[in-house]
């Protein structure tokens, strides 16, 4: 059944649920902590990379790795998990049952980014689509174009003085390593940004070298820090016993500057456009939007003359019976 508000339920398996039933049975889509929940009394289904992730940021427990790209058969239906070009690991899911294919894209990103190839949008009866930018104020430039852009920021500031990046400890900070390594700085990272740094490079993915920020600021002239721990206070302190001029900038996809000096748009979510795109490739007879703008979205997409509506207003209780 779908729980609104604990994810979504393919036969006997939870898909990112906030609570986790003793016994159950769970799909990790990916490792950012708003679609991880664990429980030392069910068996977690991910992919070997997502449970590296998993194990590093919230401990250890019950794991079966799925590697992509292979259908498995489990409790009388089919599972198929593949590259959806959100952070290392992540995967959309598709499930076959009973003559019937459902897909499921979780966070997702269309286009290549730095580091990952887009997702390639699955083919299925219904297709849960995540909406998290499902608005068309939230169109963004060429992703390969931001890393550029913010590689000759960060190469031309890093030479006048320290340059604060801010971005989400898992995904975006490691798109962060890349482009300061690409502008010919080793930066120093907070903690945890240095151990998925690790897990990445353990899984091929070439990030360059990263320092644990650890009282040795004076080492580099890029500092990558996650957005939330990024505030007046750290400005004060930098400046304060960092006697260089600071040049601070945000990844986000997000509107936002705050005490930034500038606002990259770099996201790891497909934009408006992407997300029509995926649809139209996809072309699936129902579109169930979730997260963001779900209910804007679905409008859209019934004007283009698909037929969607937002999940949360379902009655439904089992993915089986959209
Ligand atoms: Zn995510
Ligand atoms: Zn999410």
């Amino acid at each position: 059944m779908f729980s609104q508000g604990n994810g979504l339920l393919f036969k006997d398996f939870l898909i990112d649920p906030h609570k986790v039933p003793k016994g159950g049975k769970v799909l990790l889509s990916h490792a950012h902590s708003d679609h991880v929940k664990l429980s030392k009394k069910a068996e977690f289904f991910a992919t070997p990379e997502t449970i590296d992730l998993v194990k590093e940021r919230f401990g250890d427990a019950k794991f079966c790795a799925l590697e992509k790209n292979k259908k498995h058969k489990i409790d009388g239906f089919e599972m198929e998990l593949s590259n959806n070009g959100h952070i290392l690991g992540s995967a959309q899911a598709k499930f076959s049952a009973d003559g019937k294919d459902f897909a499921l894209t979780s966070d997702f990103r269309l286009q290549d980014s730095l580091l990952f190839c887009g997702a390639e949008p699955l083919k299925a009866d219904t297709l849960v689509l995540e909406t998290t930018f499902g608005s068309p104020e939230y169109v963004f430039p060429k992703q390969i174009d931001v890393a550029n852009e913010m590689t000759t920021w960060v190469e031309k500031n890093s030479k006048k003085g320290l340059v604060l990046l801010a971005g989400y400890s898992l995904g975006k900070a490691q798109e962060l390593t890349k482009i300061s390594n690409d502008a010919g700085v080793i930066p120093i990272v907070h903690d945890s940004i240095f151990e998925s740094n690790k897990i990445y490079e353990k899984h091929g993915v070439k990030l360059g070298k990263s320092l644990k920020l650890d009282h040795n600021l004076k080492d580099s002239s890029v500092l990558i820090m996650p957005p939330q721990l990024v505030d007046r206070h750290l400005f004060a302190t930098l400046e304060h016993f960092d006697k260089r001029k600071i040049f601070s900038a945000l990844a986000t996809g997000w509107k936002h500057r705050g005490a930034f000096d500038e606002t990259f748009p770099l996201s790891n979510h497909a934009d408006y456009n992407e997300l029509i795109e995926y649809v139209r490739q996809s072309n699936p007879k129902l579109i169930l939007t979730d997260h963001g703008f779900c209910e804007e979205f679905a409008r859209k997409l019934n004007k283009l003359g698909f037929n969607a509506k937002p999940l949360k207003q379902h009655k439904q209780k089992m993915l089986g019976e959209f």
